[in-house]
């Protein structure tokens, strides 16, 4: 029942429709992409747009390229200069046949090949009544939902603390912070509510935890310290608060030295193995792991950082399926298919899904049996040889043990036999399975899984019952570049495998050199120019 507006509110009812749906044209193959981050734009830009009719749905019509979104909280870049509009990606890409749809996807019914879509707009009175829920029928489904901030279940995160995860995160985060100074600089309030106003605390210390540190750190002593009156700036403190033994803790132990001693010289503060059990309106409470007591640390701003979880479908999506066992992400075989779907068209990629690697030791008795073609129940090297040879696809952790395999075999054949006898090559099987890690949840990550799938179905035979290893299909493989992050004060830290582990001013001008290049477009890549000499010449914007 509708009312509207205008005429004398007049009741019209619409009759109970069957869910519209959107029916395909051509005869070309539909791939359904959901999001438009990291692994989804990847994907897109790398599908072969002849092949395939592409549909876009996602609630957010812009991708946002998050490395730079901790700069955008304080105005060292602005927003829209690291925002590109899908529409706009998808005309540069295809006159035709591919769209976006700004929408939820809010089930998925694989079973029957279609997904369920929700409007999302949130600023269209009356959408949610008018615009019924849509099916959208699909021939192959990628899943890119990414992740959400995770409060792992601790009480009054989500009413008390800010995230840093999407645009307008940036924008709240600025406008708390200029609140905290107008706060503090109220005529007649104490110093010691002077001083919790202006504590700024930052839960988790991973690289956007101390990204943020950084930052906040350039805003309070590179521009507010230049309008705000001295005895402010004096009361300022900026902490970390971080459940592991050290901040950056992934991080190479040389990057860890550095940053902390980097950040001891700027005065901010890290408590270091504190798990956070309670965020009150200004003051959040910490358990020390250490003398296993709790404290109390009041705040003006507190910045949620630590983790990402599901999303609610990622979540009802693994619900739904009994062989996905892992809460926290939709398990993928090699190729990237989401596993337990009969189907084997759902594909999942980025943050919202996990590679779930075989394990050579679980199937050690029938390598060793196919790998003995003589059998004598040892193996020679040439038999080593063949079996890695053979199963090289199916199981990538073997890859890198190809060029040792002399040395590896020398190593472990423990009786100098020239031989492995069983155990000799379960403890070499052992050793070439711990090679086996989880990816992170990064845009490195995301983004090759995107390039990859596409690539994948670029290439792939249209008869879905050959199986990919007959269409000779790669499995995906990982190759991690290197990380890098800002810790404020003109200062980087870069981990690069194999090439440079470290720190300094030197490492800042690398990071943004390559973050301009890795920029989405030319517009982008000008706009973010434009906002750093913005800042140089005039600082950053101060306003709300
Ligand atoms: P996202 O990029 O998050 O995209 C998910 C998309 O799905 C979004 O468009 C979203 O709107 C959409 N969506 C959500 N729900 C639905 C639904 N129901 N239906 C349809 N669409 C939906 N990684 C690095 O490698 N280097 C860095 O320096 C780095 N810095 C970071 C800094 C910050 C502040 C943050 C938050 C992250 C950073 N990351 C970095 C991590 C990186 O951003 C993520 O790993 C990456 O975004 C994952 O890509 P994705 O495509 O899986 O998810
Ligand atoms: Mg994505
Ligand atoms: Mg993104
Ligand atoms: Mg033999
Ligand atoms: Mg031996």
């Amino acid at each position: 029942i509708l009312y509207l507006e205008g005429e004398d509110k007049k009741e019209i009812i619409i009759p109970k429709q069957p869910l519209t749906s959107i029916k395909k044209t051509g005869d070309k193959e539909r791939i359904v992409i959901l999001g438009t981050g990291w692994a989804s734009l990847a994907f897109i830009n790398n599908i072969d747009l002849d092949k395939y009719e592409v549909i876009v749905v996602s609630p957010r019509n812009y991708f946002l390229f998050t490395p730079m979104l901790t700069a955008a909280t304080v105005g060292s870049v602005e927003v829209r200069s690291i925002t590109e509009p899908i529409r706009r990606i998808l005309k540069r890409l295809s006159k035709c046949g591919s769209q976006f749809i700004e929408a939820e996807c809010i089930d998925i019914v694989y079973n029957d090949n279609y997904i369920i879509i929700k409007d999302a707009s949130t600023d269209y009175p009356g959408a949610v009544t008018s615009f019924p829920h849509v099916e959208i029928p699909y021939d192959k489904l990628v899943i890119a939902v990414g992740s959400m901030p995770n409060t792992m279940g601790t009480k009054g995160v989500t009413e008390n603390c800010l995230f840093l995860k999407e645009a307008g995160d940036a924008r709240k985060i600025r406008t708390k912070i200029m609140d905290c100074f107008e706060r503090a600089n109220y005529p007649g309030i104490s110093e010691i509510e002077q001083r919790n106003a202006l504590h700024f605390l930052i839960v988790g210390a991973g690289p956007t935890g101390v990204e943020a540190a950084g930052e906040i750190y350039d805003y309070i002593y590179d521009d507010l310290a230049k309008i705000f009156p001295k005895e402010i700036i004096a009361k300022c403190q900026i902490s970390l608060i971080q459940s592991a033994e050290h901040l950056l803790n992934t991080y190479d132990k040389k990057i860890i030295d550095y940053t902390e001693k980097e950040f001891q010289r700027s005065n901010i503060n890290a408590l270091f193995s504190s798990r956070v059990t309670e965020v009150q309106p200004r003051k959040i409470v910490v358990v020390s792991k250490i003398d296993k007591r709790s404290y109390e640390i009041p705040f003006g701003m507190a910045l949620w950082c630590t983790g990402v979880g599901p999303r609610p479908l990622t979540q009802k999506f693994c619900d739904s399926i009994p062989e996905q066992s892992n809460n926290r992400a939709i398990s993928t075989d090699v190729y990237l298919r989401a596993i337990g779907v009969p189907k084997k068209n759902v594909y999942a990629i980025g943050d919202c899904s996990t590679v779930t690697q075989q394990k050579l030791l679980d199937h050690l008795k029938e390598m060793f049996k196919e790998a003995d073609e003589n059998g004598d129940d040892k193996l020679s090297i040439d038999e080593l040889l063949h079996l890695v040879k053979n199963n090289i696809q199916r199981y990538p952790q073997l890859e890198p043990f190809v060029n040792r395999l002399p040395q590896e075999f020398a190593e472990f054949d423990v009786n100098k036999d020239n031989f492995l006898q069983f155990d000799e090559f379960q403890h070499l099987i052992e050793k070439i399975d711990s090679n086996l890690t989880t990816l992170p949840a990064t845009a490195q990550v995301a983004n090759q899984m995107g390039i990859y799938l596409a690539k994948t179905m670029n290439n792939m035979t249209k008869d879905p019952s050959q199986d990919y290893l007959d269409q000779k299909i790669q499995p995906f493989r990982y190759k991690h570049l290197g990380s890098f992050a800002y810790i404020g004060h003109h200062n980087a830290v870069a981990d690069i495998p194999g090439k440079f582990s470290g720190g300094g001013f030197g490492v800042w001008w690398a990071w943004r050199a390559i973050y301009l290049e890795k920029q989405f477009s030319l517009k982008n890549k000008f706009l973010v120019s434009l906002d750093w000499s913005k800042t140089i010449l005039f600082g950053r914007d101060i306003s709300r």
